[in-house]
């Protein structure tokens, strides 16, 4: 058993991840646009040792930053005893910026395909000007396509964002984006500030453009309207907050489900990353319950229970949670491992014993459904790495 136990952990386990991020060069806006237009996108500037303020077109916000990360404490979270300090601070992966050093990175960790979003880019949907916002995405997602995509484009699925001012600006940078070779489109937990909500049914015809030429919409956490705003303070913050941000995938799917959105469209595909998969049974029977307990009131009815629509349509990726694992064979079999490489809730640096921990003793073919082919059944361009 233990000699088993022992040369499966040596074994290289390949993944690909639902869940990765590139760090914007820190002059990308100066670099792609003119200085007025730039100096309203959003950037960064670190304060102290755990803060930095986020700039975004005239307004900003505080934001707390690890002081440090490592493999200890990754540890401890998953309940194993922590030894040493906690003061060998946050590192980022050589990687982070460098689209040749990230494919060494990866190759290291054991990580084949992508889904890459912004970083910074993720406070885009906060600029809320839409002739600034027409300009400056398009300029973006150029860069994004040139500099990033196409450095390794049978393994990196780059995630443009959107204009979501008005469902026909969306719709005109959908068409672009699908054009030149984007395979997916990054949309936040909620619509840009001064838009329509999701349930809308102005995005009808949004969905129907995005099933009719096969995007896949993709969707990462701690994109809400509110940013920051929505934070806690005080005793368990931390945590509290860090929970917080599951939440808006999750009001995303329900919002696209219970309006009808994806049963009227039921070939459109959504990635939502980083939230974890175990909650999605229970959101299932939620909705099922409500469905059926509060029908005398449902409209629009639905063709087929949102559980099952929320089964077939809605892929969702984790990192380290066992019960993630789990949830796959109780039914929902969407459920996708994600590295969130390069940032510090990520595997990197203990990548392969992340995914020995979660499969070395899971059926091969669950395994495999997991790391490999839920995310190739959205990304089938992408090839399956060697050995697999
Ligand atoms: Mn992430």
């Amino acid at each position: 058993m233990a000699t088993t136990l022992e040369s499966e952990s040596k074994v290289k386990i390949w993944a690909n991840s639902g869940d990765s991020h590139i760090l914007e060069p820190d002059n990308l806006w100066h670099d792609i646009l003119p200085k007025d237009l730039a100096d309203r996108m959003p950037r960064t500037e670190r304060v102290s040792e755990t803060e930095e303020i986020v700039y975004v077109d005239g307004s900003s916000f505080s934001r707390q930053l690890p002081r440090s990360v490592n493999k200890k404490l990754q540890a401890n979270v998953r309940g194993e005893e922590l030894e040493g300090t906690l003061n060998d601070l946050s590192h980022r992966p050589p990687g982070a910026r460098d689209v040749k050093a990230r494919l060494a990175d990866l190759d290291g960790e054991g990580i084949w395909g992508e889904v890459i979003y912004p970083s910074v880019g993720i406070w885009d949907y906060l600029v809320t000007d839409p002739k600034l916002i027409k300009v400056a995405f398009r300029e973006v997602n150029e860069w994004r396509l040139a500099e990033v995509q196409n450095f390794a484009p049978d393994r990196w699925v780059v995630a443009p964002t959107i204009p979501l001012m008005t469902v026909e600006d969306a719709m005109d940078e959908v068409r672009h984006v699908a054009e030149i070779g984007f395979h997916c489109i990054f949309l936040p937990c909620d619509p840009t500030e001064g838009a329509e909500d999701w349930n809308s049914e102005v995005w009808d015809p949004l969905w129907s453009l995005l099933e009719e030429i096969g995007l896949v919409i993709t969707v990462h956490l701690g994109s809400e309207r509110g940013g920051t705003k929505l934070l806690g303070r005080g005793p368990g913050k931390a945590v509290y907050n860090y929970v917080e941000t599951t939440y808006g995938p999750q009001r995303f799917a329900t919002k696209l489900i219970a309006s009808g959105a994806l049963d009227r469209h039921p070939k459109l595909r959504v990635l939502l990353s980083e939230a974890g998969a175990s909650w999605v049974p229970f959101l299932g029977d939620r909705m099922n319950e409500g469905y059926r307990q509060h029908g005398f009131m449902v409209a629009p009815k639905l063709s087929r229970s949102p559980k099952e629509i929320l089964y077939s349509q809605v892929y969702a990726t984790f990192q380290h949670d066992v019960s993630a694992v789990e949830a796959a064979t109780c039914g929902y079999r969407n459920v996708m491992w994600g590295s969130d490489y390069p940032h510090m809730e990520g595997t990197f640096g203990h990548t392969q014993e992340t995914l020995h921990e979660l499969f070395d003793h899971v059926d091969p073919e669950l395994r495999k459904r997991i790391t490999i082919d839920s995310f190739r059944e959205l990304f089938p361009h992408v090839p399956a790495p060697a050995g697999d």
